[in-house]
């Protein structure tokens, strides 16, 4: 250990030289206390120090003082050496920053018992500021991509917020998501999606500035904050990393592939947040916006009314093509939790080796369909079937008996007819196949004069029939603008006038049943009573079509 002796008489300054480095501590020896002060400012200066109390330059007192007064983060113990044993002396020494006072001529064992306390404080304080950095760094920092934390980014959001209101300055947000990321997961196991999170982060850092932010936001979603940049700057900086992305591969040695990244941009002038969450959002939205048309792409954030105008050109935004990928989405998360829903059922009863075996079916049909530039949402519906394949095949495999299973050519007992058992299973998936007959045919009329396939009566699908029964009710009855605000006489007037018609007769009597029964629309008797009669006249003259 280091120890630092300011003694300006020669005798006591060798004795005690000689005393410490026997002990085996590294002396440095000052003769005046400015020399002294000298060592104490230098990147090296020792933790713990024997100070002269009279001494020319600067005084120990003094010294300590202003030891006192640095802004260093170790703990220095200072040993006041003096001839004063007066109390009010040792106490203005102690008041001075100094921990102990030993009299000179000093005793051997004094001092030994002294510095040996000073090295237990030094100690200490080392392992609590260790302590102390830990705790900070675990507070800030991501220990995956070692990025700064979703914590530390509501800190520092908040700061370059308001200093970019303050001082009139721009300040960006890019919101970063990398594109189907699940899938990377699922097809090259987690281990490797972390490896892909850690060099994802490696490589943003290098596209970053000095003066940039960079955060861990979420799982797979990164935050880059711009203080002092422009939307232009912060487009091409975003361009920037959306491109290396897609063209360059994660590799590990072992897998290997590419993946990309959809962006989402915000800017305080560009879009005027009136809180630093909503520059946030707005990047939130850009970030949906860019998933919503595709992914791997930069989005801009625009109020929703100039979403359809990018760069001056009209998108042909609003219709049915853009309606349909929002709403893929859904069905795509959906399809991707059924079919995990499902792995996880088989993880409990599979034996990694066919896991490995569906990851690598899964890993060459990516492959292959990167080759044939297929669109991802195909190579994902092939992905899927693989899943499908393996999963079946392994409940399968655990549930049928023997007598289901044949030898196949290879020697291999394999389960008969599996392809029909899979599409059989398979259509337990279909989840919307019968809720999408009745929203097909429920313009359909009862007399065929209706579409879409001009289905007459009992071809109409039960659901449609009841659907335009119920459905033409709820419009006709409720308020205005949705529905036409008519009375419930009226409403049953025109059901009964369209009965045979458009509505089946069967499923309007039994409404009116019901609405008789229950006291439904507060309907008069009469006008029920009139009503049942025309609806059993259509009824009588289905009877007489069909006899
Ligand atoms: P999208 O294109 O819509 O963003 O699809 P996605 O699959 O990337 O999106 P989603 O948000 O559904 O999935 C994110 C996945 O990231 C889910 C989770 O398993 C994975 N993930 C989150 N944190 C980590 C992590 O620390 N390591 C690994 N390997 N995976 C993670
Ligand atoms: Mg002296
Ligand atoms: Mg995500
Ligand atoms: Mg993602």
């Amino acid at each position: 250990m280091k120890i630092l002796i300011a003694e300006d008489e020669n005798i006591s300054r060798r004795r005690l030289e000689k005393f410490l480095k026997d002990m085996d501590y590294e002396v440095i020896s000052c003769k005046d206390g400015l020399e002294a002060w000298e060592v104490i400012q230098s990147e090296n200066a020792p933790n713990l120090m024997i100070l002269d109390w009279m001494i020319p330059g600067m005084d120990g007192v003094e010294i300590c003082r202003k030891i006192r007064k640095l802004a260093k983060e170790s703990y220095t113990f200072i040993l006041l050496l003096t001839s004063k044993s007066k109390q009010e002396d040792i106490i203005k020494g102690i008041e001075a920053g100094a921990n102990e006072y030993i009299t000179k001529p000093f005793n051997q064992q004094e001092l030994i018992a002294r510095l040996r306390t000073g090295k237990h404080i030094i100690e200490l304080n080392k392992n609590l500021l260790y302590a102390r950095n830990v705790l900070r760094k675990k507070a800030i920092y991501d220990e995956l991509t070692g990025l700064h934390n979703r914590h530390y980014m509501v800190e520092i959001l908040e700061k370059e917020f308001s200093r970019a209101i303050r001082y009139q300055t721009d300040l960006s947000c890019l919101l970063l998501d990398i594109d189907y990321f699940k899938d990377l997961n699922d097809t090259f196991g987690h281990p490797f999606g972390d490896f892909v999170l850690h060099e994802f982060s490696g490589r943003m850092k290098q596209e970053a500035r000095e003066t940039d932010f960079l955060f861990r936001y979420g799982g797979e979603e990164f935050m880059l904050l711009l203080p002092n940049t422009g939307i232009d700057g912060t487009q091409n900086i975003a361009e920037r990393i959306h491109s290396a992305c897609e063209t360059r591969k994660y590799d590990d040695g072992t897998n290997s592939t590419t993946a990309t990244v959809s962006i989402g941009v915000s800017s305080v002038k560009l879009h005027q947040p009136s809180k630093s969450n909503e520059l946030i959002a707005f990047a939130d939205k850009a970030l949906y916006r860019a998933k919503a048309e595709g992914r791997n792409r930069v989005k801009v954030y625009m109020d929703g009314s100039s979403w359809q105008y990018v760069n001056g050109e009209i998108c042909e935004d609003k219709d049915i093509r853009y309606l349909k990928e929002n709403i893929s989405s859904i069905l795509e998360k959906t399809k991707k939790a059924a079919v995990e829903s499902l792995g996880l059922l088989v993880r409990e009863i599979d034996d990694s080796k066919y896991q490995k075996h569906n990851q690598q079916v899964k890993q060459y049909i990516k492959l292959i369909g990167e080759r044939l530039n297929l669109p991802p949402s195909i190579t994902d519906t092939f992905k899927r079937a693989a899943s499908l394949h393996y999963n079946f095949k392994t409940l399968l495999d655990k549930t049928l008996k023997s007598e289901n299973k044949a030898m196949n050519a290879n020697g291999k007992t394999e389960i008969k007819d599996h392809p029909y058992m899979m599409a059989e299973l398979t259509e337990l998936f279909d989840f919307f196949g019968n809720e999408r007959s009745v929203l097909l045919y429920h313009h359909e009329n009862f007399d065929g004069s209706g579409y879409s396939e001009g289905l007459k009566a009992n071809e109409i699908p039960l659901g449609a029939r009841l659907f335009a029964i119920v459905d033409a009710i709820a419009t006709m009855s409720s308020k205005k603008p949705f529905g036409k605000s008519l009375p419930a006489e009226k409403v049953i007037e025109e059901l009964a006038h369209n009965t045979g018609r458009q509505f089946d007769p069967m499923l309007v009597s039994l409404f009116f049943d019901i609405i008789e029964e229950k006291g439904l629309l507060n309907v008069p008797g009469e006008v029920l009573k009139k009503a049942r009669k025309s609806v059993r006249e259509a009824m009588a003259k289905v009877k007489s079509l069909s006899t």
